[in-house]
């Protein structure tokens, strides 16, 4: 069964990793899929033909989430080429780690802009079209360290705790108008943001998950699919740990 046939959804930072793989699996159930980027064109390409070929209509953006005036024209040139917008994940994010003592003030700025104001900004940009059409669904990937912080993360912690207020506020807000919106808070995914550690941390982790691996972008995907789905029609301002039982 097809969950999302013939809807519209926007995913933010599809070009690899977490929202890619959304991508494919929203493509696979039906939806017709508008993507965007930062500075990865050509996998972003590579995709939009990949998603083409399972015959629904997709298209990669270059669009900077963090920026207020480029997130409405994005929603704008959606608009215009879709017609309509039933989805939105919220999913681009960065991370720039580091002790407190080391982190300086602009790793802080760039964490909070590209992961929590972004959420605002397209959520801002897609509300009338939703109120219109008097349903919606919002999902924002925020982070199991955003539930329960971690050493060496505070700006990205707090960029993920953040959304999550977000996401409940949201949730309170437009739910009388059929508007839902809740959090996926991922655990360790193996995606390119995770490649960047060394090999012995990322053992570690995975020794330490209850079901011993790291998730796939599928795993966090198929959650997407359900909070973007009908399936869902009756959940709203949750918060979905998709972390192989690390928390509990
Ligand atoms: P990733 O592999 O680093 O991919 C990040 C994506 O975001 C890329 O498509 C990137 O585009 C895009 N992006 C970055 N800055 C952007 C901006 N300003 N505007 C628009 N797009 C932007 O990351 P990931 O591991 O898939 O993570 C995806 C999301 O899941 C993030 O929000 C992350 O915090 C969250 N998450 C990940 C994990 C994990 O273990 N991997 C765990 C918990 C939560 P370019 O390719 O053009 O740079």
């Amino acid at each position: 069964m097809k969950l999302l046939e013939g809807k519209v959804a926007i995913i933010t930072g599809a070009s690899r990793g977490i929202g890619s793989g959304i991508a494919k699996v929203f493509a696979q159930h039906g939806a017709n899929v508008a993507f965007t980027y930062s500075s990865s064109a050509e996998s972003a390409l590579a995709l939009e033909n990949e998603l083409t070929a399972l015959g629904i209509k997709a298209k990669g953006y270059k669009s900077n989430a963090a920026d207020f005036n480029e997130a409405q024209k994005l929603v704008d040139d959606v608009m215009a080429d879709f017609g309509n917008v039933d989805v939105l994940i919220n999913n681009a994010g960065i991370t720039k780690d580091n002790l407190l003592m080391r982190m300086s003030e602009e790793d802080f700025d760039k964490v909070i802009e590209i992961n929590l104001k972004s959420v605002f900004n397209m959520t801002k940009a897609v509300q009338k079209i939703m109120l219109k059409n008097r349903k919606g669904s919002i999902v924002n990937m925020s982070s199991v360290v955003g539930v329960k912080g971690n050493a060496g993360q505070a700006n990205y912690a707090a960029s993920k705790a953040g959304m999550i207020g977000f996401t409940k506020s949201v949730a309170l807000e437009l739910g009388s108008r059929n508007i839902r919106c809740n959090a996926i808070a991922p655990g360790f995914i193996e995606t390119e943001m995770t490649a960047k550690l060394n090999d012995d941390v990322v053992q570690g982790w995975r020794d330490s998950i209850p079901l011993k691996r790291g998730g796939t972008p599928e795993d966090v995907a198929n959650a997407c699919l359900f909070f973007a789905s009908d399936m869902s029609a009756y959940v709203s301002g949750q918060v979905l740990n998709v972390c192989g039982g690390m928390l509990t």
